[in-house]
């Protein structure tokens, strides 16, 4: 195949995209070693540079007078440095103090570990700081501000009397130059980006071109400039992100998949047999799940539900369904543990229907794993649970029809496609217990149809969840032993299996023997850690279960899937070193059955803020939706998502906290346009197809344009 020309490197000098490809090593001013820092930024050419989105703008307009200084603010200031004292020597913790003089006033600036600047910074420089105010023993003093020193020959229409950008940097490269080179290439380049937005979307959406766009985000007029150009851009983060997941959707609903509508005795037989009826939800939902199984094109499901809203069930069912029809069923777990689990679910709900259930996991022996393996390649075994090996080379089945991955979030796009590579167009249908707020499932599932399971089973009571340190230790026993004297039983989570020198944890093993044989001589304490072997571990999870453990300490094993209703108590240790969503995740483990529950989050007595806020935030609500959108604040949604992981493009300035709007406007847009094109084959849409597959780096193939 010969190589992908893109438009702008192919481009001559002249007219729409000319230079654009310009290695930044080719600018004047630019040599070797600057390219090299600029390329460690990812900036190689002329057009990374003009969309390396500023971090932020100063208003330079006006600085404020040293002397109006408040405690508390964050301001930008000018001034020349008067003073420079550098910390004494052998005391490197003490800070750096630079005493700044304006017209009026002085203040000062402390900086840490920085007695670089003492080389860097002279009495008599003007320099520009920008930072947060706070006093230093009784003195006005900035901390640890950003700094710019201004060169006479700096040129000021760049550097002040404006909004300035102010871009992210890294060791070796400055403020100042960086800004004089991209006020440079915005200057000789912007207006030369070509337009990709077809008229109709701009205009619908009121949205500026690209190449004032790009200027202004650089170097804007005005605070509404700025803002018009973070939104044009923010719109195409978006669009290029819908289009492209509207392109595989679109491809998904033209391919055809098998029609599976069996009799139906098998889900008959299971729901007859359970002990109780389906919620509304679950009835809703499993409909919405059958009636993609029976039509013609590949189910693409995503099923969205809280801890314990009984997602499993409902999977179980389509696995019936897939049975009956006469094909295989595989469901993909992201970790052992979890595999093994949904293994011992299943196999109970199923193998009393006839169904022959197996599990695949990289734990077996080489022997098993190919005694299983063949098995399911001869069609001998109806249904498969394991993870990742499942989609090793080596597997094959004889007729996969459905295949379920759970917890999808921790699974990239990739690996979804290889799964239902297994098959000739499966259907998928993918779980997870990680509800998120629609617009964000629409990004990040864009592709796939959403079901939500939003109803409990009946019965169940929100836990009841409390921060305790060290102190309320002794108590915390109490309460354990009376749940148990009620009948009860109690999880004990630790975050790791053995005592570790460097973290100085109470491992889980010398917990159990503690508790055992020091705090509850008289009960039954077991030990549960992913280091056990299969056999052990099904066979403390069924005594358990049974009632002949009344304590069980475990690491996270449990985080998923374990389900003993009569278990009432949650006890996390060192709560403050684990994730907002494990922690919901392992409280839903209490709170199954008709009980008041309860989880205590026992954890140390200096919590940094963030471990402070997700702590709360488990105290302040049981709600799967509102712990969610908590730790997307708390981690960002590149964390979030695991952005990476999934495959999908990059946004340069959206925010999918703040442009839940502009992200609603641009996937109707994806939609409507992929509806009438679903190749982006016609002229006007030529500028989205070249950036869509800039954008989504051969992720996507399109047909080729004749
Ligand atoms: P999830 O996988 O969504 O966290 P599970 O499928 O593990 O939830 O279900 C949690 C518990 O609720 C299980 O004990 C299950 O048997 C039970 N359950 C599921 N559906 C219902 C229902 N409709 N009524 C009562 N209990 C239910
Ligand atoms: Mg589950």
């Amino acid at each position: 195949m010969a190589p992908r020309v893109t438009q702008t490197t192919a481009s001559i000098d002249r007219g729409p995209g000319a230079g654009l490809g310009t290695p930044l090593q080719y600018l004047k001013g630019v040599g070797p070693r600057r390219a090299a820092l600029l390329e460690k930024k990812g900036l190689a050419t002329v057009e990374d540079a003009l969309f390396f989105v500023p971090l932020r703008h100063e208003d330079r307009t006006r600085f404020t007078p040293l002397s109006a200084l408040q405690p508390g603010d964050v301001r930008t200031v000018t001034g020349i440095v008067a003073g420079i004292a550098p910390p004494p020597p052998g005391r490197p913790r003490v800070p750096l103090k630079v005493t700044l003089r304006d017209e009026r006033g002085l203040a000062s600036a402390v900086f840490f570990n920085a007695r670089y600047l003492t080389r860097v910074l002279k009495r008599g420089q003007r320099v520009i700081l920008h930072g947060r105010v706070g006093r230093d023993y009784g003195a006005i003093t900035l901390q640890h501000p950003e700094w710019e020193i201004v060169e006479p020959d700096d040129d000021e229409r760049v550097h002040s009397g404006r909004l300035v950008p102010i871009y992210s940097l890294t060791e070796g490269l400055t403020q100042r130059p960086l800004r004089a080179l991209l006020w440079r290439i915005v200057e000789d380049y912007a207006a030369k980006i070509p337009e990709v937005l077809p008229e109709s979307v701009l205009e619908r959406r009121k949205l500026i071109g690209l190449d004032r766009a790009i200027h202004d985000v650089h170097f804007p007029e005005s605070e509404a400039a700025l803002a018009a150009g973070r939104r044009r851009l923010t719109f195409d983060d978006f669009l290029f992100l819908q289009l492209g997941l509207a392109i595989l959707k679109s491809r998904t609903t033209r391919t055809r998949g098998v029609a599976m509508r069996p009799r139906g005795a098998l889900v008959a037989r299971l729901l007859s047999g359970l002990p109780f009826r389906l919620t509304g939800a679950q009835e809703r939902v499993w409909d919405e799940i059958r009636r993609d199984m029976a039509a013609p094109w590949p189910m693409h499901r995503l099923l969205q539900g809280d801890v314990g809203s009984g997602k499993t069930i409902v999977a179980a069912l389509a696995v019936l369904t897939a049975i009956e029809a006469g094909y295989q069923a595989a469901v993909m777990a992201p970790t052992e543990i979890l595999a093994e689990q949904h293994f011992m679910t299943f196999h109970q709900l199923l193998e009393p229907l006839g169904v022959r259930v197996t599990l695949l996991t990289s734990a077996l022996t080489p022997r098993d794993r190919a005694a299983r393996r063949a098995a399911l390649a001869a069609g001998e075994i109806e249904c498969v649970v394991g993870t990742h090996a499942l989609v090793q080379k080596g597997v094959g089945l004889k007729r996969l029809g459905l295949a379920i991955v759970d917890e999808q979030h921790r699974f990239g796009v990739e690996q979804r496609a290889r799964l239902k590579a297994l098959g000739e167009h499966p259907d998928v249908l993918v779980m997870t217990a990680t509800p998120i707020p629609r617009t964000l499932a629409l990004t990040l599932h864009g592709d796939l149809d959403v079901s939500v399971l939003d109803e409990l089973p009946p019965g169940r009571r929100p836990v009841i969840t409390k921060a305790r340190t060290e102190i309320g230790r002794a108590k915390i026993y109490d309460f354990i032993r009376a749940q148990v004297g009620a009948g009860r039983q109690a999880y004990v989570v630790y975050p790791l299996v053995e005592e570790s020198e460097t973290l100085d944890l109470k491992a889980a093993t010398d917990m159990a023997r503690h508790l055992e044989q020091d705090i509850f001589p008289d009960l039954t304490v077991g030990l549960l850690h992913g280091r056990l072997r299969f056999e052990e571990k099904e066979s403390i999870m069924r005594r358990f279960k049974a009632g002949a453990i009344q304590v069980l300490v475990s690491t996270t094993v449990i985080e998923v899937g374990v389900d003993v209703p009569n278990a009432s108590v949650m006890v996390i240790e060192h709560a403050e070193r684990f994730g907002l969503s494990q922690l919901h995740q392992l409280r839903g483990r209490v709170g199954r059955g008709p009980w008041a529950s309860y989880c205590i989050l026992l954890h140390g007595t200096r919590l940094g803020d963030d471990a402070q806020r997700r702590i709360d935030a488990m105290v302040a609500t049981n709600d799967g939706f509102k712990i969610a959108e908590a730790d997307l604040a708390l981690r960002g949604p590149g964390e979030f998502f695991g952005t990476r992981q999934s495959g999908l493009p990059e946004f340069r300035v959206a925010d999918l906290l703040r442009d839940g709007a502009v992200l609603e406007e641009a996937r109707r847009d994806a939609e409507t346009i992929v509806a009438g094109d679903p190749d982006l084959r016609t002229p006007a849409h030529r500028g989205l197809r070249e950036m869509l597959l800039a954008r989504w780096r051969g992720k996507i193939g399109l047909a080729s344009v004749g």
